[in-house]
Formats: structure tokens, C-alpha cells, sequence
């Protein structure tokens, strides 16, 4: 089959032959052949040398984005499915995490070689999320790829905000292929029970890449205080409570999150958290305030930083955030301070946490520099694909 050739200006293939998955509208001198959005284009030098295979979108500003540096390869069904395979294999044949009522992130996009598309398992549900043209034209092709090979009750298609806008598509939340999810769909993940609203819930569900970052702080909580801001369903004060935390304070401005977590410490009978519906700016002030001391703050806000102009505002809202953790902590108390924006990298966030330690006059100490669980594996050659960060601390 013959496809439209992208031709690069001058100079620029470097981060392609570097094996960087997106070409920005930047790098592209102009495009040879006819070719409708979602279509296979081949990437090629200026010098006319074979870069790699993409799928392109002229709505978007990654233009191309890129899946094979094998010359000729079609990105057909049969190429999808070995990639799909290889993401399945990871989880479950690597990382033993194909127990039937647990949850997992079987495609984590980049990560996998499959830019624009995520899947997640709850149980025997599958929920899709496409943020590109090209594969959620596919659609109905990935979710047969994915009945063959998973053979799940359902899948459910959630759509990211804003994400029509960026790349030109029209997608809608809903039941994809088979059963619709039951409205009390329950997963287990470390021993707990959590309560999972597939088609309303935050992100796809749930936040499954902290799964391991919630068993590392509980592990730190045993007898201790903790408070749990921005608290989502509960992960962290449930992991923690299990462990055998004391006391815990959960945060959350949001009514429908603060329910989920309601409801999940109902479900694991533990009746030592208590929840709060406020602003964390807020109430981490008022806390301080009062005095309050804790054993273990957990920070884990949503993205602050959406774009480079936003990264020093950002900065500013994870040192403020980080200023209040360490005052509220007693001697000897833990930090936990996450960041999701991809945007804001590690060594940003230990210098945000070096200045708080000297304005606090706290020594502070890292235990461990964590990331997101090993089911959002971080591709080398798209440092992107590594957005979450998550630093345990000692705070003397
Ligand atoms: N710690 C959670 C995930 C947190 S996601 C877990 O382990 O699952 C971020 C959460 O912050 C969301 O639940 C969102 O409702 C909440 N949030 C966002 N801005 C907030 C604010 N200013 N004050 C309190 N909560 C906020």
C-alpha cells in the first residue's frame, strides 16, 4: 500500500530517529500524496531517507504521531494486535496482575507503543480511552482486538475533556461492545474493596498509579496520625487505615469523590476516618492554625501545571501545599508529596521541597523517590510517558 510521505524540514528528524512518538506541525516541511485525517503517512527526511510509520491528523498539533520505525510495516489489525498483546502480556504474565476482581491499566499509551490509546480493567470491564483521531477512528477494531484477547464482559469508552477540541474528533461516553457495567461495580487492589462508577467517576474510574505508592506509605502509617489531602476515593487513608493507622483526616472539595470514599470505608469497615468536604489551600491553613500535628501528610493534588507558561504557578501551588505538609507533621513525621504534571520534573519538585525545608527550618529527609505503578511503564524514549512522581519524605 502506498501512503502520503511527511516530508521534515531541514535538521529536524533527529527526535524521530530518536524514536519520540509525536511530530509537532513544526518539524514538517510538507506532505506528498492525498491522505485523509487518520490515515497512514510515512515520516521522511529532508534528505529523503525512511524516518518512521504514523498515523496523521492535520487538525491537531501532533501531527503525526509515530508507532513503527520498520520500513513498509502497515499499521494494520495484525499490527495492533501484537501490540496490544505485548501490553497484556506486561500485566499479566510479568506482573501478575490478571487476578479476575482486581484492576489494572492493561495500555498505558506512549508507554506501550500506542500513542492516543488507554485501557483499563475493572473486573471483567474494559473501559477505553482514545485521545487521538487516527486510533479512535479505530475503534471498533481495538475493541474487537480487545474481546479477542481479553474476552471481557464489557467495554466502556470514557472521552478526556477538552480532547475533542484538540484533535478534531467526536467521541462520546458510553457502552462500546457487551454488557453495561453494573452501577456496583467493586474492585479489589491491596486487599481493599473499593467501589468503582465507570461511567462517572474521575480519570477512568479510579487513580490505579498509585496503587503501589498507597502500599509503600502504609507501610510508614502503623500507629501513626495521617492526614489524606486530596483524598479522591480514599486510597491512601484505606491502605493506610489497614496498616493500622490510628487516625485519619481525608480531604476532598469534591461531593461525588467524597462519597466513593464514604462508601469504601463503609465497605472495609473501618471507622477511624473521618472526611472533610473542603478547599486543601483552605483547610491545611486552618489546620495549622489550630495547631494540629500529624504522623503522615499525604499531598496528592490534581495536575497544577497544563502547559509551560503554567509551570511556575504551578511550582508556587506544590511549594505552598508542601509548606503547610511540614508544619502540620510532628518530629519524625512523613511527607508524601505527589505530582502528576508531566510538566513539572523530579528534580523540580525536590527543589520546590529543598527551599520548604529551609523556609521551615525542618530537616527533611527523601526515603523514596517513587513514580506511578509498574502497569504505566515509562517508554525511554518518550520521557512524557513518565508523569507521576511521588516523593516519601522524613521530616525531622
Ligand atoms: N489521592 C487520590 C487521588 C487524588 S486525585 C487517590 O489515591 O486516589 C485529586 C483529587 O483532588 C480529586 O479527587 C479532586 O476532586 C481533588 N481536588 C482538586 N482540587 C482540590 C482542592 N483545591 N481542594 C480539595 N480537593 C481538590
Amino acid at each position: 500500500m502506498t501512503v502520503a510521505r511527511v516530508i521534515l524540514r531541514p535538521k529536524r528528524a533527529q527526535p524521530f530517529f530518536a524514536r519520540h512518538p509525536w511530530v509537532f506541525a513544526g518539524a514538517i516541511e510538507r506532505v506528498e500524496g492525498a491522505f485523509t485525517d487518520g490515515d497512514e503517512v510515512d515520516l521522511i527526511t529532508h534528505g529523503d531517507t525512511f524516518v518512521a510509520r504514523g498515523l496523521i491528523n492535520d487538525r491537531s498539533k501532533i501531527r503525526v504521531r509515530l508507532f513503527s520505525w520498520n520500513e513498509g510495516q502497515s499499521l494494520d489489525r495484525a499490527f495492533f494486535r501484537s501490540r496490544l498483546e505485548a501490553a497484556i502480556r506486561l500485566r499479566y504474565q510479568m506482573l501478575n496482575l490478571d487476578v479476575p476482581d482486581g484492576g489494572c491499566r492493561l495500555v498505558a499509551s506512549e508507554g506501550d507503543g500506542l500513542s492516543g490509546c488507554t485501557v483499563d480493567r475493572y473486573g471483567q470491564w474494559l473501559v477505553l480511552q482514545l485521545t487521538s483521531l487516527g486510533l479512535a477512528n479505530r475503534r471498533e477494531m481495538i475493541a474487537e482486538l480487545l474481546v479477542e484477547l481479553l474476552q471481557p464482559k464489557g467495554i466502556y469508552l470514557r472521552t478526556e475533556r477538552g480532547i475533542g477540541q484538540l484533535e478534531g474528533l467526536e467521541l462520546h461516553d458510553g457502552p462500546l461492545w457487551g454488557e453495561v457495567p453494573p452501577a456496583d461495580l467493586i474492585i479489589v487492589e491491596n486487599g481493599l474493596q473499593y467501589r468503582i462508577n465507570l461511567p462517572e467517576g474521575q480519570k477512568t474510574g479510579t487513580y490505579l498509579d498509585q496503587r503501589e505508592n498507597r502500599a509503600a506509605v502504609a507501610k510508614l502509617a502503623h500507629g501513626r496520625t495521617m492526614l489524606d489531602a486530596f483524598c479522591y476515593s480514599g486510597g491512601f487513608s484505606l491502605n493506610a487505615a489497614k496498616a493500622g493507622a490510628t487516625q485519619i483526616e481525608a480531604v476532598d472539595s469534591s461531593e461525588a469523590a467524597l462519597k466513593l470514599a464514604v462508601d469504601n470505608a463503609h465497605l472495609n469497615h473501618f471507622e477511624n476516618i473521618s472526611f472533610v468536604k473542603a478547599d486543601v489551600f483552605v483547610h491545611l491553613e486552618k489546620l495549622v492554625n489550630e495547631g494540629r500535628k500529624f504522623g503522615v501528610v499525604v499531598l496528592d493534588p490534581p495536575k497544577f501545571a497544563r502547559s509551560k507558561n503554567a509551570i511556575d504557578e504551578a511550582l508556587r501551588g506544590y511549594r505552598r501545599l508542601q509548606s503547610f505538609g511540614v508544619r502540620l507533621l510532628e518530629p519524625d513525621g512523613v511527607l508524601v508529596t505527589c505530582c502528576c504534571s508531566g510538566l513539572i520534573t523530579p528534580m523540580m519538585l525536590e527543589e520546590v521541597l529543598a527551599q520548604v525545608a529551609v523556609s521551615e527550618r525542618r530537616n527533611v529527609q527523601i526515603l523514596e523517590r517513587r513514580g506511578a505503578a509498574a502497569d504505566h511503564p515509562i517508554a525511554v524514549t518518550c520521557p512524557e510517558s513518565g508523569y507521576l512522581k511521588c516523593l516519601i519524605a522524613r521530616v525531622g
